[in-house]
């Protein structure tokens, strides 16, 4: 018999006060907040860069500029501590562009165009007359809702029992379940039926409404882009993390308290991390992927695994002329047959970068994504130029950039968890912030203001920061 005597190599072991697992912007706000406290702070990310769900890629070989293959818009009133940021960093803004004639596409294939933000202004046939009823419905169930605990509204159980589908149907028998659909895909790449109408109703209040969360105006969430891409503002918060606190390729694997009140953090490195306090930034619906020892609550368990992903992929098409702009058209495009569901101009006129992207959302996105990419990309082309092409003669891209989210597995998809019916009331809305012991919890689905968006991340750190410090100071 032989033994094996080699002995393993000893464990490099870090120790700081505080490890955050995640650099996304959530993770990293909180680091630089701990770190300007005087504390020492590590960051662990599974991927090979910062920004988690902001990345900006180069559009293409023959222009400068950049795409945003994640996360896009901001604005410059109500997004109060991204725009800190943004402005903080020269992001650049650009605003996005808001004119011409748009198309819309029917099932069967059929299109027509419309100018751009005019659907339903004015008109009073019955379509109409439904579409404002299915509005008002959900703008009073906005109003009337409780924004930090929504499960304490006087119509939350009711809210909490209904999908959004099904709260929608209410008040538009023939078209609420479609326009439901358009909302929850657009919003968070799911079907509506898949959604707590008490959650969706709450996700819309922290977005300041359905004007404000729908628009891409003056105040709304589709406002303003980033000339220099998003994900400079996670370069720019990761710059100013001191030297060597920022571990990339490094995926959390556990996290382990200890008898000295220390956590021990093993990952896909072969060091060990130490710390007084543990900041997880990663969604809920990655929790079951990092084993806690001892375990989590059982609340904060029912939570990961009753939140799930949306399907919110995007295909950037790069051409070498703005050739809508010449031909009166917006870019804007919103089908209900896909597989692209909606498209915008994302075009920064200053770097010569002209791009339509297309939002590849919900089941229709789920069923692309199936296909080999020749035909992904195919199906794509197809449906864009038999609906651009019904104005004016479409080029063929210099540049395509595909990005499925929900193909990445430290991402599981985008652009935020979501909640099925039952989960908030049962649960209740602070399982989402409660630490446990000293782990904190940020992201930026815990958000009060602004959950699912990059502002919502960023209050979300500072908070997690606040929770920290104070408890560190203690
Ligand atoms: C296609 C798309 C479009 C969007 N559009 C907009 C928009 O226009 N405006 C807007 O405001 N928001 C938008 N968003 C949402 C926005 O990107 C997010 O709300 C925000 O970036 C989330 O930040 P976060 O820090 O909470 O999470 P994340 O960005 O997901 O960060 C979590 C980090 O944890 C890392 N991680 C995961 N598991 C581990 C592990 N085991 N160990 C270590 N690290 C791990 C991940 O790699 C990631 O870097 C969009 C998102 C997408 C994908």
């Amino acid at each position: 018999m032989t033994f094996d005597t080699t002995v393993p190599p000893k464990m490099n072991c870090i120790t700081a006060d505080v490890v955050i697992i995640g650099a996304g912007l959530s993770g990293l706000q909180a680091a630089v907040n701990i770190q300007t406290a005087g504390f020492t702070c590590l960051v662990l990310e599974a991927t090979d860069r910062v920004g988690g769900k902001t990345l900006s890629i180069k559009s293409s070989s023959k222009q400068a500029g950049i795409n945003d293959a994640g996360a896009t818009w901001v604005n410059d009133s109500n997004q109060s501590e991204i725009w800190k940021l943004f402005e903080k960093y020269n992001a650049g803004a650009v605003i996005q562009r808001a004119t011409g004639t748009s198309f819309q596409q029917a099932e069967d294939g059929s299109t027509i165009s419309r100018p751009y933000h005019k659907e339903s202004s004015g008109r009073d046939d019955a379509r109409a007359n439904e579409m404002r009823r299915i509005y008002g419905a959900i703008h009073e169930a906005v109003e009337t809702s409780d924004l930090e605990h929504p499960e304490i509204s006087a119509s939350a159980q009711r809210l909490d029992t209904m999908t959004f589908a099904e709260f929608c149907q209410e008040a538009g028998p023939n078209i609420g379940t479609g326009i439901a659909s358009v909302a929850t895909a657009a919003l968070l790449g799911v079907e509506a039926h898949e959604v707590s109408a008490l959650f969706m109703v709450n996700y819309i209040k922290s977005g300041y409404g359905i004007r404000v969360i729908t628009s891409d105006e003056k105040d709304g969430a589709q406002y303003i882009r980033a000339r220099r891409g998003m994900q400079a503002i996670s370069e720019g918060l990761a710059s100013e993390l001191s030297q060597g606190s920022l571990h990339l390729s490094t995926a959390v694997k556990s996290i382990q308290e200890k008898d000295d009140g220390l956590y021990e953090i093993h990952s896909t490195v072969p060091k060990i991390f130490k710390a007084k306090r543990i900041v997880v930034s990663v969604p809920t619906s990655l929790y079951h992927t990092i084993q806690f020892t001892p375990p989590l609550p059982e609340n904060k368990q029912k939570l990961g695994q009753s939140t799930a992903l949306g399907h919110f992929s995007k295909v950037a098409l790069v051409f070498e002329e703005p050739w809508w702009h010449t031909a009166g058209l917006s870019g804007v495009m919103t089908s209900y047959k896909g597989p692209v569901s909606f498209t915008r101009d994302t075009s920064v006129p200053e770097d010569d970068q002209w791009s339509i992207t297309c939002f590849i959302v919900g089941d229709t996105g789920r069923a692309w994504n199936k296909y080999p990419e020749a035909e992904r990309r195919n199906a794509v082309l197809e449906q864009f130029n038999s609906v651009f092409s019904t104005a004016t003669v479409v080029p063929k891209p210099i540049a395509v950039h595909e990005r499925i989210w929900s193909e990445e597995p430290y991402f599981l998809g985008a652009p935020s968890p979501v909640m099925g019916p039952g989960v908030l009331t049962s649960l209740g809305s602070d399982v989402l912030r409660a630490p446990v012991g000293n782990i904190h919890f940020v992201g930026t689905e815990t958000s009060i203001v602004w959950k699912g968006y990059m502002d919502g991340a960023i209050r979300s750190g500072q908070r997690g920061a606040e929770e920290v410090i104070t408890s560190l100071r203690g």
